[in-house]
């Protein structure tokens, strides 16, 4: 707490992790000052918080706050670095921080950090379940559950926070340091933001960065780009790897998924569906096997866990076509990898946000694929990529409602009808939830 008490703090965006972030600085005696761009009026979080006592400036960022002195700022991780007022804080020595920092300072419990491109949330809450099943008191924070520092700010000694972490999150810590690291793959996402692919490696890298030879790196062996990443961290090194079989760590033997030389689970009773999931359950059982939770309750877990809503998430069986809702797969690798999970003919609805790539990296999963329907601004860009692979049918809809019409007609029993947009969903949507929730909408529609 001493980081921040007495302290002058900027808060610069109020989404619901800037509103978390500037009760606590208060409530640990830092002068709060809160910058947001959407106007007063319209602005019930800084409404809130001046009826607190917290000074508010909203509509706009002006690079004048900036006269006023500040140890550091706390920005949502969404801002990005070129902002001007960033760059300028930057410029004038100002420490720029994420609430995740603020969260490890204040909290009596310790961190396990996700992070990745694919898979942070089914992960993270795979890991949550099962340190709850084998009674060791977790927390949830980041994308599904509440802000780091709320919960870090009621965290007990004996609690662990189980978060999940973006690349954004992470290049605002300067001290965070988690018990146990996890990094599951990196997939060249994001670009626009972060630049270049090496800036993005060592944002993931900086999960490793404050570790000492106490805490545990958790790491993808099958992936080159986690491997180069991972070097950096003086951690104990746990790989994980559904592809070798290795004499410590996590890994699949005959089916069979080991932790060093103790069988914890056949594949054949997991209840996830998806190839790609193996590597999030293999991290998942690496950090519970460090935690000592009991093998039959990890059994009970991986029985169970039918997936996160919007991840792969099986919907219904209209007239025996299976409806799956992967509205959460926002890049490629993510459509890949629900792609390969069936077996079944699938009938794949994609498009959204065009964020200036090409699909070229699809063609391969899009030969697997009978019939796509693409809608959203990178609707004629997925069209080519689906040409390319030999796909006959492919029809250009509107939005996800149509497409959801479009590929119950096209389709036959047996088949599955897959929502894996490949694409961010703002074009259209507000957020990716909101297209999910239309695309289940439209299939109990059908009936
Ligand atoms: P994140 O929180 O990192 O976005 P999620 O767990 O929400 O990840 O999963 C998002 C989507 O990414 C899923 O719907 C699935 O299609 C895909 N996915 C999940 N795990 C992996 C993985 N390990 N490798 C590749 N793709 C994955």
């Amino acid at each position: 707490v001493e980081k921040f008490r007495n302290k002058r703090i900027l808060i610069l965006g109020l989404a619901k992790s800037g509103l978390a972030a500037a009760k606590v600085l208060q409530s640990i005696g830092a002068t709060v000052i809160v910058n947001d761009n959407k106007p007063f009026e319209e602005n019930e979080a800084a409404k809130e918080l001046e009826k607190i006592g917290i000074e508010v400036i909203c509509g706009g960022h002006p690079i004048e706050i900036l006269d006023d002195h500040f140890d550091f700022i706390i920005k949502n991780p969404g801002i990005p670095y070129s902002n001007p007022i960033i760059v300028k804080a930057i410029e004038k020595g100002i420490t720029v921080l994420t609430e995740i920092e603020l969260a490890y300072h204040i909290s009596q419990a310790e961190f396990i950090g996700i992070t990745g491109s694919n898979g942070k949330t089914t992960t993270t809450t795979l890991i949550f379940e099962m340190l709850k099943q084998g009674d060791k008191k977790p927390l949830i924070a980041g994308n599904i559950g509440t802000v780091a520092c709320e919960v870090a700010q009621n965290a007990i000694e004996e609690n662990i926070i189980v978060t999940e972490l973006s690349s954004f999150q992470l290049m605002g810590i300067e001290e965070f340091s988690p018990k146990i690291a996890v990094l599951l793959n990196i997939f060249d996402a994001h670009l626009d933001y972060h630049g270049t692919k090496q800036n993005y490696i060592a944002a993931k890298s900086k999960i490793f960065e404050n570790q000492t030879k106490d805490d545990y790196c958790v790491y993808n062996l099958d992936d080159q780009n986690v491997v180069a990443a991972a070097e950096i961290s003086k951690a104990r090194k746990v790989a994980f790897s559904t592809k070798q079989i290795l004499n410590n760590g996590t890994y699949i033997k005959d089916q069979t998924i080991y932790f060093d030389l103790e069988k914890i689970i056949n594949i054949s009773e997991i209840a996830l569906p998806g190839k790609h999931n193996l590597e999030n359950i293999l991290a998942a059982v690496s950090v519970a096997k460090l935690f000592d939770v009991p093998n039959k309750a990890i059994i009970r877990v991986l029985t169970k866990f039918t997936g996160v809503k919007h991840r792969t998430q099986y919907v219904e069986t209209i007239q025996g076509r299976k409806f799956y809702n992967d509205s959460k797969a926002t890049n490629i690798l993510a459509t890949k990898a629900a792609i390969s999970a069936f077996d079944n003919p699938i009938i794949l609805l994609a498009g959204g946000l065009d964020r200036g790539n090409e699909f070229d990296e699809l063609i391969e999963e899009l030969k697997c694929v009978k019939a796509l329907v693409v809608f959203g601004q990178t609707a004629k860009k997925l069209e080519r990529a689906g040409k390319a692979a030999g796909i006959e049918m492919i029809n250009h809809v509107d939005n996800v409602e149509a497409a959801v019409r479009e590929a119950f007609d096209l389709s036959n029993e047996g088949d599955i009808i897959l929502l894996s947009p490949a694409c961010a969903s703002w074009d259209q949507h507000k957020t990716f939830e909101e297209r999910g929730d239309i695309f289940i909408d439209a299939v109990h529609k059908l009936k």
